[in-house]
This record gives C-alpha cells, structure tokens and sequence, in this order.
C-alpha cells in the first residue's frame, strides 16, 4: 500500500497538521515539530498533544506514515562547539516533541563541514549527535535525508549516508530518506528504467534498503548533478512522469512516508491523486 501526502502547515498548533492533511486527501503527512525559523519554542500543551493524537486516530494516519521534518537551523556536523551543542539541543528538543506525539520517524538533513571541517570528521560528527539523541529518547527512529550537496551541505551521496550509518550505536533506530529532486540534483540519474534500478540497486548495496522509512517525492528546476537544490511541481520541472510511475509501482516504496514538497500547496490534492493514478 502506498501513503502519499505533502509537507503540510502545522501552524496555529501541531494538532492542526492532521486536518491540514486530511483536506487535501492525504494518507501520509510530514510538518514542522515547532516554528523551524527559531532555536527555541515553548513546550507542546497536553491539549495540543492529545488532539493530535486523536485525530490522527479518527483520520486514519498511523505513525508509520508520518514524518517529521527537522528545522533547517540545526547543523549536526557543525565545526564549532558552542554552535554544535545549540544544534544537538534543538535536535534533542525536536525529537523528544516527536516522541511525545507517539511517532516513530524524525527526519533531518545532516549537516554541514562550512569549509573548516573535512567531509570524514564532519560526518563523524553527525554521527555523534544522533548518537546523543537517541540516548536520550525512546521510539523515534533519526531519518538522515539525502541532500543535493548544496554549498558543503554532507549525505548527498549514499557512501556518506553509509558512513555516518556505520558510526550509529543503535542501528534500529537510524533510517533513511530518500528526496527524488536531491538525489538528481546530487548526481543520481533516476529519470531512466535504467538508472532509476542502478540508484535503488546501488542504495541497497551501499546504505541497505531496509534502512528506507520515507521518500520525498519532489520534481527538480535543477538538472542531474547540479548539487542545486529548487524543487518543482511534478511534472514542470525536469524529472521524468517515468520517475513517479517507477515509485507508484515498487514495492519497496510501500507502508513508508511518500511525502511532495513541491512549491503550489494549491495543487497538492491534484498531485496526490495523479500519483495513485499512476499505480497499475
Ligand atoms: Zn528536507
Ligand atoms: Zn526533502
């Protein structure tokens, strides 16, 4: 089976993401934990937490099917120790808010070297954070997404993802998602039968397909190996149609988060539907 939905406002509440899904005929959701803009937020109120989980409930979203996403602030690999340990303690925070909700993924991008680490100590880094969150919390599974490898952003290739994988204690709660317009972006061909195969053939191989637990499913402005991040609607920019009929029919791609992030939220319903018409 697969869950399609949207990276969809949370704002006025986190227990507004659920309606927020449901309205445009979601079956999966990612959101914002708290207002990504800033370090810290005040603490979730019971009322918010137990309506979230309700609703979830009445509407049918189950955790396994929803993923959030980290605040683009945080830079687990930062090079310098007083901005690390402000970005392991709003990564700490974030993943702590998920627990409360009763989720199970948190998705994150790695982080960044800024020209003052190298690639093999910064990913370490990561490493160490995620390591220092997951001591301190139970049940949520730490999501690295895949980058496009814009400026010294890490993870864009699946050797990088392995490394930092390889550095995780609790290999049970470390995951990957895979975003299609960072992948192209970052190099990774996927428009093709062919290379679409050699990607997934070569993820297995290097990172391990039972570490996926998501996909953003994301058309690109930006070519193959342009290490430039800009999403489009599906279909406007220049991914294949092929790509999200490969997905729509891969088995590897079901029970898991496939959420867009393209750019007109006003089309967000259309382009659910047209991706369950693209299923055989
Ligand atoms: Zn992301
Ligand atoms: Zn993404």
């Amino acid at each position: 089976m697969k869950y399609i939905g949207a990276h969809i406002s949370a704002s006025g509440g986190v227990e507004n993401a659920p309606l927020n899904a449901k309205e445009i005929g979601a079956k999966a959701f990612a959101f914002f934990t708290r207002n990504q803009r800033q370090w810290v937020s005040k603490p979730y109120e019971t009322k918010s937490i137990d309506l979230f989980k309700s609703r979830c409930d009445e509407l049918g979203f189950l955790p396994d099917n929803i993923l959030p996403h980290g605040s683009y602030l945080i830079n687990l690999g930062h090079p310098e120790e007083e901005a690390l340990q402000k970005s392991r303690a709003a990564f700490l925070d974030e993943m702590l808010r998920c627990e409360q909700l009763g989720l199970n993924r948190y998705n994150f991008h790695p982080g960044s070297h800024l020209h003052v680490m190298d690639v093999d100590a910064c990913l370490d880094r990561i490493a160490e954070s995620i390591n220092f969150a997951l001591d301190k919390t139970k049940g949520v599974t730490a999501v690295i997404e895949n980058t496009a490898g814009q400026g010294t952003n890490l993870g864009h290739t699946f050797e990088q993802i392995a490394h930092i994988i390889d550095k995780v204690e609790d290999k049970s709660r470390v995951g990957v998602c895979i975003d299609t317009a960072h992948a192209l972006a970052a190099g990774y061909e996927i428009r093709t039968r062919e290379g679409f195969d050699e990607t997934f053939d070569n993820f297995n191989k290097i990172v391990g397909i039972e570490y996926l637990k998501g996909m953003h499913i994301n058309d690109s402005k930006k070519e193959v190996g342009t290490r430039v991040d800009r999403h489009d609607s599906l279909g406007k920019g220049v991914m294949s149609m092929d790509l999200f009929y490969f997905i729509m029919n891969d088995s590897r791609f079901d029970n898991m988060p496939l959420i867009l992030e393209t750019p007109d939220t006003d089309i967000w319903a259309e382009e659910i539907k047209m991706l369950y018409s693209l299923q055989k």
